[in-house]
């Protein structure tokens, strides 16, 4: 396996419906390399949808309005959700809050 460093992959290269290889940024040039077998997107749960996109999968009327020509017209990303979270301080008496659920100390 050969790892690229700081590059940065800006297409999936796909003829009709096979990934053939990805195209990808490195030293201010770009270069593309082919898959022996497989492709695997792994780029996180905003990185892999936009590389999706740059590849010319996703909505129509989307990727249109960025001239990228479609490939497959399919909802890409639309049901992510940021996780809600908040952060409530205060004071805590440290000896009970680390105890097993019937009140013994850990
Ligand atoms: C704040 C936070 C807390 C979390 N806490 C937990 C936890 O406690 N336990 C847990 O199990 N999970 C946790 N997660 C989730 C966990 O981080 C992810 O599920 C996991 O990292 C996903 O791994 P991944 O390899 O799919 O993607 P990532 O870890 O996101 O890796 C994607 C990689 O692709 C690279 N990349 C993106 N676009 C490109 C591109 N165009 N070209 C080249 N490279 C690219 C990115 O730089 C990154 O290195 C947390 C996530 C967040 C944001």
């Amino acid at each position: 396996m050969h790892v690229a460093v700081n590059a940065h992959v800006t297409k999936d290269n796909i003829e009709g419906r096979v990934a053939t290889g990805v195209t990808f940024i490195k030293n201010n040039k770009k270069n593309t390399v082919y898959a022996k077998r497989a492709l695997v997107l792994s780029a996180g749960s905003i990185g892999s949808p936009q590389i999706l996109m740059l590849s010319g999968i996703d909505q129509k009327e989307h990727l249109e309005s960025f001239k990228i020509p479609l490939l497959a017209d399919l909802a890409v990303c639309r049901n992510l959700e940021d996780h809600m979270f908040s952060i409530i301080c205060g004071p805590i008496n440290i000896s009970e809050a680390f105890t097993e659920p019937r009140g013994r100390p850990l």
